[in-house]
């Protein structure tokens, strides 16, 4: 039966434990028992999914998983959380909890041991100070993944799911819907955590794709390429590219692809699709192009 979701549980659980909390982890905790349904129904999870949790703190959500899922793997950095977890979990058969920073967990291997790798289905409420590279590094491992649900900070939420020519949008937004369909599934303010984060919240499901909206010659190259256009964003999309870092090309070759793919010469990195971003790495594609998930937090 689950029950932290209450605040007088978790309350008594911390207390008994005598746990402090780490915001080095980015530890809020769900004290909201209306957020947590919403979010595994949002999750569509049945017996058949094996769920990868990250960060399940007290495991609050993580019973909710175990009741809905046929497993749940959670993943815990703080050693401080293993004791209560095993006394919160203890009644669920179904759940391994395992210590450790998921950035270095090979996720690949775990859904090969627990799901005999098949898509997984990943539902968490993100420590915040490393959203980015949690997700993109979901992405770019190429995990097998059906959908990723999970609690981010609201403003990060609304770049993933921003469209061209608006305020939010950037190489998050571009790098997210490459792989997935974001949609936002419920605004969460801070009284629904302990203790209460500084900033709003919101929960997120990105639906992954079998096989990305675009094809390139190379994904690195067009992760560069959208890189460079968003580094200087206020710039032409033209004078943000040339000499750019990363993906070596000259005025001319930018202003013939650009002629050749119908795109206005003075028009900014903003403006352009996925589709349209696709079209000009593959005319520009040279053999270059590096860039590691950490670098999408523009
Ligand atoms: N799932 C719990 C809940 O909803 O109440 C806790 C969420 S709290 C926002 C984030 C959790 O992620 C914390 O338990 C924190 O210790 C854990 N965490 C932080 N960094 C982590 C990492 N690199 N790997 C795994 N867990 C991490």
């Amino acid at each position: 039966m689950a029950t932290l979701g209450i605040p007088q549980n978790t309350i008594e659980i911390l207390q008994k434990y005598q746990f402090h909390f780490q915001k080095k982890y980015g530890q809020n905790f769900l004290i909201d028992t209306s957020v947590l349904e919403r979010i595994i129904k949002a999750a569509q999870i049945s017996t058949e999914d094996c769920v990868l949790e990250i960060g399940p703190g007290i495991g609050t959500m993580t019973q909710y998983l175990a009741e809905t899922a046929g497993k749940v793997v959670a993943v815990e950095i703080d050693k401080a959380l293993i004791p209560i977890l095993e006394e919160t979990l203890g009644p669920y058969e179904n759940v391994t909890v395992l210590q450790g920073d998921i950035l270095k967990v090979n996720i690949g291997e775990l859904a090969e041991k627990y799901h005999k790798g098949k898509p997984l289905k990943v539902v968490a409420n993100l420590p915040y100070y490393i959203t980015t590279p949690i997700i993109m590094g979901l992405f770019e491992k190429k995990v097998p993944l059906d959908s990723i649900t999970v609690m981010v900070q609201k403003e990060v939420a609304e770049r993933m799911r921003a469209k061209p020519g608006t305020k939010d949008y950037g190489a998050l937004s571009l790098a997210v819907q490459y792989y997935a369909v974001p949609q936002i599934v419920a605004n969460v303010p801070p009284n629904c955590f302990m203790p209460r984060p500084a900033v709003g919240s919101a929960v997120v499901k990105l639906t992954c794709f079998e096989k990305p909206p675009v094809e390139v010659k190379s994904e690195r190259f067009l992760f560069a390429l959208i890189r460079a256009a968003f580094n200087q964003r206020r710039k032409m999309l033209i004078n943000a590219l040339t000499g750019a870092g990363g993906i070596d090309v000259t005025k001319d070759r930018i202003t013939e692809a650009l002629e050749k793919l119908g795109i206005q010469e003075t028009i900014r990195g903003e403006k352009l699709s996925l589709a349209e971003f696709a079209g000009l790495a593959d005319m520009l594609y040279n053999g270059s192009g590096e860039i590691r998930s950490s670098e999408y937090d523009i």
